[in-house]
């Protein structure tokens, strides 16, 4: 959502989850933000003849023998040390490589000013923090880790395999371990000197004006009352995008209601929501989130 709202802003180009891009669009041809087949989308063909000259000749083995090598979960401690031993620098710089590519040239192509990838796979991010030709600013969105885990168990279908395919699931125990490690991570590259900045879900909702107005100001593209005039009160109205992959609200055009989804505090068993709760007390507690459920109804 976040992703979608900067991709309104006119010097901003939204992308999706270009993490996804090598399989999923280059190798199976799903949909695009806008529609359209990858390999049809007009914005997405001009990408790839200016990145590479044309999709045809990216080497997506490589790229996933390199995935394996350098963009794992595991690897963030080795990512995130003062040096990289040669042999793995050069592995991390051609991977960092690829991405940077696409970024440049969607750029180029959008005329946009700052590209949005809207991955999330911290690895990734610690990947990039090595390429010197990306110009690296991460926004890091903390949602309640209670919430994250409902979302978790829910059960929703892929629209761009027309319905075959499903969005991963966790369970809240498996949630509450990732959404542990995945937060502690930007946390990590913060203190390795990359500009990270912090929102809240919740916070962001409860006024996206303001919080998209301080995105901008960070990404070095301010943003004026004529470039939010998309949003109202409670509801955004989307343009067409071409989003390459990731959450199926990269297919909305029109109005998006925006309202905080808290239906976890009714609906997550007490007995999952203390378990989550137990397990991610420290950075709940750091992120400003209370730990009591009455208190979270309170706040509500
Ligand atoms: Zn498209």
């Amino acid at each position: 959502m976040v992703e979608r709202l900067l991709g309104e802003l006119p010097s901003v180009c939204a992308l999706g989850e270009i993490v996804h891009l090598w399989q999923r669009d280059i190798r199976d041809d799903e949909r695009c933000g806008c529609g359209a087949r990858f390999s049809a989308c007009t914005f997405w063909k001009r990408v790839g003849q200016v990145a590479f000259g044309g999709w045809t000749n990216v080497d997506v083995d490589r790229v996933h023998a390199l995935r394996d090598v350098v963009e794992r979960t595991r690897h963030i401690p080795r990512l995130a040390g003062a040096n990289l031993p040669d042999a793995q620098r050069a592995d991390v710089r051609e991977y960092a490589g690829y991405y940077a590519k696409v970024y440049a040239a969607a750029a180029e192509v959008s005329g946009a000013a700052v590209v949005v990838d809207s991955s999330k796979h911290s690895a990734l991010a610690h990947v990039l923090r090595w390429a010197d030709d990306v110009d690296l600013r991460v926004v890091h969105v903390v949602r309640d880790a209670r919430g994250v885990a409902y979302s978790w168990t829910k059960t929703v279908s892929r629209p761009e395999t027309d319905g075959s395919d499903e969005m991963t699931r966790y369970s809240p125990g498996r949630s509450a371990l990732l959404w542990n490690a995945h937060n502690a991570a930007f946390g990590l590259l913060s203190r390795r000197g990359v500009p990270v900045r912090r929102i809240r879900y919740e916070q962001f909702l409860t006024d996206p004006r303001a919080a998209l107005r301080e995105l901008a100001d960070y990404a070095g593209v301010p943003a004026g009352d004529d470039d939010l005039a998309f949003l109202g009160d409670g509801y955004a109205d989307l343009g067409v995008g071409h989003s390459a992959a990731g959450n199926p609200m990269r297919f909305t055009v029109g109005r998006l209601p925006m309202r905080r989804d808290d239906a976890w505090m009714r609906s997550l068993p007490s007995g999952q929501r203390r378990l989550v709760g137990a397990v991610c007390a420290p950075m709940l507690r750091a992120y400003g989130y209370p730990l009591n459920p009455a208190e979270v109804s309170q706040e509500a």
